[in-house]
């Protein structure tokens, strides 16, 4: 007798946005963590980030502080960008993006030049937000498919 294959299996929104979670877990930011993973058409997983400082730069010696002279925001990478950057297989063309947080006016600018088609975000608490606003506007000029992540409710708890 066949056995039926399993109901209760992740989607692919849930498995991607799952996974954009999962690196937000890696960043050491102790305001806001964000995650991203660029899917191919082909529902392969090309490339992931999180929100850091780049290569080299400690985050024991570099400030995650928001104000005062030297900040975390001269130097952390955005979860996007780093993404983006960490993909060294070719062209993004033609690529989804999902974050976990709306993408920023500056993430916006390289995710339209690397040829990102989609993006499939969560959060979007900034939305009032000038830059967010510029973001929206630049990736909408140029063609990106902006898609608002359906929540389902799902709850995973792994053990690592
Ligand atoms: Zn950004």
């Amino acid at each position: 007798m066949k056995e039926d294959k399993r109901a209760d299996y992740i989607s692919w929104d849930e498995y991607f946005m799952g996974v954009a979670q999962l690196a937000a877990c890696r960043s050491k930011d102790p305001g806001t963590q964000v995650g991203a993973c660029i899917v191919s058409p082909e529902h392969k997983i090309l490339s992931m980030g999180y929100n850091g400082f780049p290569m080299g730069c400690s985050d024991d010696e570099y400030p995650w502080c928001r104000e005062g002279e030297d900040n975390k925001y001269l130097y952390v990478a955005h979860s996007e960008l780093n993404a983006i950057l960490n993909y060294r297989g070719g062209s993004l063309e033609g690529t989804t993006i999902y974050v976990t947080l709306f993408p920023c006016n500056e993430c916006a600018k390289a995710i339209i030049q690397s040829g990102i088609k989609e993006v499939v975000y969560d959060c979007d608490k900034y939305a009032d937000q000038k830059n967010t606003i510029c973001s929206k506007r630049m990736l909408k000029s140029a063609g990106v498919v902006l898609r608002k992540y359906e929540r389902t409710g799902r709850k995973i708890s792994i053990e690592l």
